[in-house]
């Protein structure tokens, strides 16, 4: 960590320099400075996800990375303060796996769409409509959900959950995108049920157990779905050798276009590990951005800018007002915590 103001400037410069003014930066090194100086005091250790703004990715972090990096370094942090530059069920989780711990996020704003597409309700529906039939739920939900579920997953260990429970048909929520891409790798049938009027669940197909099948949800990523098949052959054709990477919360078709599928944290090391004219990552558009700062010699395409309006919400300001007056808190219903936590515990033993 920098302790010197002059010091963490120089670091920053580089990094971010095209996207934010030179005055600019100063203002926001002050603040970082001010952070960081807090952060020692309380003992407090700052979570950040990879599409965090380049300036709060490059200065105020103990650890960035994705959902199950971040989960996993919530699970082992010695802190008595735990801040969440993310959204809101990525503090949760990290809630979860530290119940005795004050965790904060520094914006209550900061949802999800895949998170809000769901509730414990139609998880119970799902549930009731087939019977004993295992739930996996993707990290990007709320405490409740996960409560009602039996394993989480994230994208970068989807296909590796699905596969651990070797039963014949699994409910996958609530990304239908995510649980499209999945079915493609692990070879699964998808069925696709539908809310009717009183929100109860029905199907589109006779339900009668086909073996290797996924019941999955209609939750979509807002930011994810805005990427089309055009776009990709337009990047084909104006940057010969570009290698394009996409989340799998992108769509089959954008998946089935592309050269790479990973999560973020895949995306950035497939980056570092290969040689290519250029690359274009189809993800929220921070990332690219960050990736840009950390690799200069890599010419990554910035071409979109799908920036999440939830992980914009998240900033220096806030997360310096939310390390003074300590807040926002998370809290989760003692009975809700204890079974999002099973779901949740059991996907970090998959890995
Ligand atoms: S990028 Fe998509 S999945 Fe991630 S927080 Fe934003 S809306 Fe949710």
């Amino acid at each position: 960590m920098i302790d010197n103001i002059d010091k963490l400037i120089e670091k920053l410069r580089p990094r971010i320099s095209c996207t934010i003014t030179d005055t600019e930066l100063m203002a926001q090194a002050k603040i970082a400075h001010e952070i960081n100086k807090l952060k020692r005091e309380k003992k407090a250790v700052i979570l950040a996800h990879n599409y965090m703004a380049p300036v709060l990715f490059s200065s105020i972090p103990d650890f960035v990375g994705d959902s199950l990096e971040l989960s996993r370094k919530a699970a082992t942090t010695d802190k008595d303060i735990i801040i969440f530059c993310g959204v809101k069920f990525m503090a949760e989780t990290a809630k979860l796996l530290n119940p005795n711990k004050l965790v904060l996020l520094p914006s209550l704003d900061a949802g999800c769409s895949l998170a809000e597409s769901i509730t414990a309700d139609n998880v119970r529906s799902l549930k009731k409509q087939f019977p004993g039939v295992p739930v996996v739920t993707y990290i990007n939900t709320y405490a409740d959900v996960k409560a009602e579920s039996d394993i989480c997953c994230t994208s970068g260990n989807a296909a590796a959950v699905v596969e651990s429970l070797h039963a014949d048909t699994i409910i996958f929520i609530p990304d239908e995108y995510m649980a499209k891409n999945i079915a493609r790798v692990t070879h699964k049938h998808v069925i696709v049920p539908m809310l009717n009027d009183n929100e109860t669940v029905s199907l589109e197909v006779d339900y009668e157990k086909p073996k290797d099948s996924m019941i999955i949800w209609n939750g979509k990523c807002e930011v994810h779905e805005k990427f089309y098949v055009d776009e990709i052959n337009h990047a084909r054709r104006k940057y010969p050798g570009v290698v394009i990477l996409a989340h799998p919360e992108c769509s089959p078709e954008i998946t089935e276009a592309v050269d790479f599928v990973g999560g973020t944290t895949s995306m950035i090391n497939y980056v570092e590990k290969h040689q290519a004219s250029y690359y274009l990552l189809l993800t929220e558009c921070a990332m690219a951005e960050n990736i840009a700062a950390l690799h200069p010699d890599k010419n990554i395409l910035r071409i979109y800018s799908n920036r999440c309006p939830h992980m914009d919400r998240i900033s220096l300001e806030n997360t310096l007002f939310s390390l003074q007056k300590h807040r926002y808190q998370i809290e989760i219903h003692p009975e809700i915590q204890e079974r999002a936590r099973r779901a949740i515990t059991k996907m970090l033993a998959v890995g």
